[in-house]
């Protein structure tokens, strides 16, 4: 039989991760709080990203139920078109108001913004249109997915920096004068919680008219004033950093993100961004739920970023009294290094038979020997779970110290 080369490259791919170990496979599970339900086991989520324990509050609940009893679910067309509603304009200027920003604007999913930002920024203008290498990307070595695909997507020239390491930044944008630029990076680092020197890479950008784009996708609702965010708590605006861009799917509990900044910018990112213009417009359902979960995560009456910061602590004093090395890490994001991929994947097997879901993050999402156990507090997590979860990784195999990265 003649299978086409395109499907037999793409299995021996397949194949060739599946003998490294490197397989990943979805796990059916059920959700109440920050407990799930696993082939009729309950484990303690404490690899999610529903920091503030905001995904089933009524609240969300309440106003998702409502708005899709009143406007059904589908907008059935994109923001451009049809597909605007009241619900997704409030919540962009609720969005814009809590972050001090002129404007927002939504976008279905974090990824699709980053993508589409990063598009319309490194690419418009660019001759041609899509035109390669019109502009510099740089990126923090440890930036999430996304940002590295959508500086390659606008055919911008990308070049990595060091993680962390803001004199790199510099170096780069150096080693390549004469185009527009932008430094590019997460604001909490999804695999290793630290937070990046935003104040650092600010004054590298100012200094060289490069500009400075922000993901923060783990540090809104979760750092600064009110849960602003990472930029926020750094005490930079839109001078420092013109756009910000941040998801709703984690802190806020909901599914979906927004860029912001100056009105202007933000109405150029819509003309061009295609991930904008042509996809369909999230439910207004959505928005209205999320514009529950702004409300609740920016005013915080009921002390979640307290309950968060306690459990943090709690979870690093264990971890520092039972000798385990974490990474240095001040955020809801507590990796354990692990070593080797099998040592993540036989950790974490190990947690869940003792009632934890600690999912093993392995090379390609972190760099090779950089296997660990991304374990994430949350507001919902009550003493008693911490310390067994913290007994139970005592009782792992110790990692590999050479292998720590
Ligand atoms: C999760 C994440 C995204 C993607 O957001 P989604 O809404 O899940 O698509 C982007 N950037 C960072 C840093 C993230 O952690």
């Amino acid at each position: 039989m003649n299978r086409p080369d395109l499907l037999v490259r793409l299995e021996s791919a397949r194949a060739a991760r599946e003998q490294a170990g490197l397989l990943r496979r979805a796990r059916t599970c059920d959700a109440l709080g920050s407990r799930r339900f696993v082939r009729g086991k309950t484990l303690t989520d404490f690899c999610g990203n529903d920091y503030l324990g905001l995904a089933g509050h009524r609240d969300l609940v309440a106003a998702l139920s409502r708005t899709a009893a009143a406007e059904g679910v589908g907008t059935g067309a994109a923001h451009l078109v049809s597909g605007h509603r009241g619900e997704h304009a409030a919540l962009e200027e609720e969005l814009a108001d809590w972050t001090g920003r002129e404007r927002a604007l939504l976008f279905s999913t974090g990824v699709m913004a980053n993508l589409g930002a990063l598009q319309a920024l490194l690419g418009a203008g660019a001759m041609p249109v899509w035109g390669r290498g019109a502009s510099l990307c740089v990126q923090d070595r440890l930036n999430h997915a996304s940002l590295i695909d959508g500086a390659q997507l606008a055919g911008a020239e990308l070049r990595r920096y060091p993680h962390g390491d803001a004199d790199g930044a510099a170096r780069q944008l150096d080693a390549r004068t004469g185009l527009p630029a932008m430094i590019a990076t997460d604001g909490v680092f999804s695999m290793d919680g630290d937070v990046a020197p935003l104040t650092a890479l600010a004054e590298v950008c100012r200094t060289r008219t490069a500009l400075l784009y922000v993901d923060d996708a783990h540090g809104l609702g979760v750092l600064g004033p009110q849960g602003a965010g990472s930029v926020s708590a750094a005490g930079l605006g839109t001078a420092e950093v013109p756009v910000l861009m941040g998801t709703l799917g984690k802190a806020l509990g909901c599914a979906g993100a927004f860029v912001a900044g100056d009105a202007a910018v933000i109405e150029a990112i819509a003309q061009f961004a295609r991930t904008y213009v042509y996809t369909t417009a999230m439910p207004a359902a959505l928005a209205a739920a999320t514009r529950a979960a702004v409300r609740l995560a920016r005013f915080d009456r009921d002390g979640r970023r307290e309950r968060l910061a306690a459990n943090i602590a709690r979870f690093r004093a264990g971890a520092a009294q039972l000798g385990l090395p974490l990474m240095a890490s001040g955020t809801a994001i507590q990796p354990l290094p692990m070593g080797t991929p099998a040592a993540a994947s036989a950790a974490a097997a190990a947690l869940e038979a003792a009632g934890f879901l600690v999912v093993a993050i392995r090379p390609p999402t972190v760099p090779r020997d950089g296997a660990r156990l991304r374990i994430t507090l949350s507001a919902l997590h009550t003493a008693d779970r911490i310390d067994a979860l913290l007994e139970a990784l005592t009782r792992l195999p110790r990692p590999v110290e050479s292998a720590v990265v």
